[in-house]
């Protein structure tokens, strides 16, 4: 089932949570809504499932009206953060609950909810475990209960609100993969929150990078990272350094000096690099600036430098981080000079 999302604006009380956002999601999709916490994630997410109403906008599952449905009528399943399984009822009786509770004219024969149950227990890796209750399962097998129930009545849309949140970090990427490998397997269209980008970034066909009540990008994984749209996306995702520059005469300026990188705008940008996207020079035209602080990671060196900016003994330093080779001569509190290989400028209007 493909969702529509036209022109959405949510508002609690007058307090706008989301701002004029669309969003087409296609049939089968992966996606990750991404972004701090009150960017509205969690908000989206509830106006599709029909958890909330908008205050504008609409929203459409395949060619219909989301807003003429009920929250039942609209077919979706919904994993929170905090497995909210029924306590007194074991894994077998929490994954068929959906389906128990349906009037009779829809609901299947006994014979085939026990055989639903028994095919998602298998999907999820839990054959055996049906007769335990919450309490005796881990928090990555209690997840997995979870969206077995949710996936037990066919959902349309399946929606995952943090569903890795309050796990621990090797489950978490465990649950990762799998998710991942269940969703390959069953096609079915799936949202998830997240404010973990690595795990947006692994998991996700495409990730909608959000910001106070607003999309900032939406795209692939390589979209998002190397290709930002917006000074936020640049500094969200990933690691990288922003500098405030000038563009005059066919070339980039830093405190009023040609730092060697062409480009033939006008005015004041605010140039980001990534760590990796720079070279060590000692030519005139760069960056330099006293090293503050140098730290090993993995097979690579971070250098954090501080670029003195303006002329003033008051004025502030920028403070960057970039790669250095392992064998490069760094010494703390000495200078260093670099020019970014990569980079993105972002003209300020
Ligand atoms: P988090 O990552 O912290 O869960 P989020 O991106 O999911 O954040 P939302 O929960 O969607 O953000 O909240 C977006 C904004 O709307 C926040 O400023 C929040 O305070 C506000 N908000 C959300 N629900 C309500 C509500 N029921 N009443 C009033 N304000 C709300």
């Amino acid at each position: 089932m493909d969702v529509k999302i036209k022109n959405i604006r949510k508002e609690f009380a007058r307090f706008p949570a989301l701002h004029d956002l669309s969003l087409d999601i296609a049939s089968g999709e992966l996606i990750a809504l991404l972004g701090p916490s009150g960017s509205g994630k969690t908000t989206l997410l509830r106006l599709i499932a029909g958890l909330e109403q908008p205050t504008e906008g609409q929203i459409f599952f395949g060619n219909e009206d989301a807003s003429l449905k009920s929250v039942q009528m609209r077919n979706i399943g919904f994993v929170f953060q905090h497995y909210a399984l029924f306590r007194h009822m074991t894994v077998a009786e929490n994954i068929a609950f959906g389906l128990k509770v349906r009037p009779s004219a829809t609901r299947p024969p006994k014979a085939e909810i026990r055989k639903r149950v028994a095919d998602l227990l298998d999907m999820v890796q839990l054959s055996g475990l049906e007769k335990r209750y919450p309490n005796q399962l881990s928090g990555g097998q209690r997840q997995r209960v979870a969206l077995a129930r949710a996936m037990a009545i066919e959902p349309s849309v399946l929606l995952l609100d943090e569903p890795f949140g309050a796990l621990d970090a090797k489950v978490r990427k465990e649950l990762r993969r799998w998710l991942r490998e269940f969703h390959d397997r069953t096609g079915h269209t799936t949202v998830f929150v997240t404010h973990d980008q690595e795990e947006a970034l692994e998991l996700a066909d495409r990730v909608v990078v959000m910001s106070q009540g607003k999309i900032e990008q939406v795209g692939t994984a390589d979209d998002v990272y190397d290709r930002p749209g917006s000074p936020f996306v640049f500094s969200f995702i990933g690691s990288s350094s922003e500098l405030p520059v000038t563009l005059k005469q066919g070339a980039v300026h830093f405190n009023d000096r040609p730092i060697g990188i062409a480009d033939q705008g006008e005015g004041r940008a605010r140039l980001f690099f990534r760590p990796q996207d720079v070279v060590l020079t000692d030519g005139a035209e760069a960056l330099s600036g006293k090293v503050t602080a140098c730290r090993r990671l993995a097979g690579t060196r971070i250098a954090e430098i501080d670029i003195a900016h303006g002329a003033g003994s008051s004025d502030k330093a920028h403070h960057v981080e970039i790669e250095v080779p392992l064998d490069a001569p760094v010494t703390l509190g000495g200078d260093l000079s670099f020019r970014p290989t990569r980079w993105r400028l972002f003209l300020e209007s």
